[in-house]
């Protein structure tokens, strides 16, 4: 099942996508971590039921917003791949735990908004990951029974503004530029995925390859993270885990491949979804 969010006209509906529409489920439930909870909970029975007696939109007439509107958490790990360990010039070796920071709820757009490069750097880089989206309410998960916290899982583009995550040791303002990351564009849950060490993510930027790379590379695999993450915090559905990204990022290329107006970044992760967004300078 795919749950996204979209604006259609004045108007923001939360659903499930099937083929080229949007299922609207605003009568159902309130809102898109409401559906997510409910198939994380075992009633996706349910959510189908309330499927065939619900209005349906054709998703050529929205736009997405981000899939989870009021996002309580956004953790992401840095350096979780080999390769970019080796290119980060911040890093000189894999650490012993995973590197945690966040991001704030405005820095991210949905599938199809504009990318916004502001105009004190022009060091605007993508970073394509895997991101999990909890469906369960989980505190001090352990390796065994970590993944049931997961509800489904998105694709997600870390975007940052390298000079300014290099001002101190601390990533926070420059993973933080406003609309300067996107995820979506829906959260196709566990259920659909399957296996989530099958997925293989890349990134493209212009329709060429940038990064390449199998979940099964992670240095921190998905269990460590939610165990690592919700012993310092209670994770609540609809939070967000973006796992980090592989070798192969604008800054490590030689000559450099940064975001810019008329630039197109896409994450892809067959099983998961195709998150496309175009980049626009800041007015
Ligand atoms: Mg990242």
């Amino acid at each position: 099942m795919k749950i996204a969010t979209v604006q259609a006209g004045s108007e923001t509906m939360h659903g499930v996508v099937v083929d080229d529409t949007l299922v609207d489920l605003r009568d159902s439930y309130a809102d898109s971590v409401a559906i997510l909870e409910a198939v994380s909970g075992g009633s996706g029975d349910e959510v189908v039921a309330a499927m065939t007696s619900s209005p349906r939109i054709d998703l050529a007439s929205v736009a997405f917003l981000p899939p989870v509107l009021a996002l309580k958490r956004i953790l992401c790990v840095g350096t979780n791949y080999a390769e970019h360990v080796a290119e980060s010039p911040s890093v000189t070796e894999a650490p012993d735990h995973p590197m945690i920071f966040t991001r704030f709820a405005s820095s991210l757009v949905g599938h199809g908004q504009p990318l916004v490069r502001p105009p004190e750097s022009e060091a605007f880089d993508y970073e394509g990951e895997l991101a999990i989206v909890i469906g369960r309410t989980t505190r001090r998960a352990t390796r065994e029974n970590a993944l049931d916290a997961v509800g489904g899982y998105s694709c997600f583009m870390d975007g940052s503004i390298r000079d300014w995550q290099r001002h101190t040791k601390q990533f926070t303002p420059g993973k933080n530029y406003d609309k300067s990351g996107s995820w979506g564009p829906w959260i196709t849950t566990g259920d659909e995925v399957g296996d989530p060490y099958a997925l293989h993510l890349r990134s493209l930027v212009d329709g060429e390859e940038m990064q390449s790379a199998a979940t099964t590379q992670l240095i921190f695999d998905l269990e460590a993270i939610l165990v690592y993450c919700s012993t310092f915090t209670t994770l609540e559905p609809g939070d967000v885990i973006a796992t980090g990204t592989p070798g192969g990022v604008g800054f490590a290329r030689t000559p450099p491949v940064f975001l810019a107006p008329g630039r197109e970044i896409t994450v892809d992760i067959p099983g998961v979804g195709r998150l496309t967004n175009s980049v626009i300078d800041e007015e």
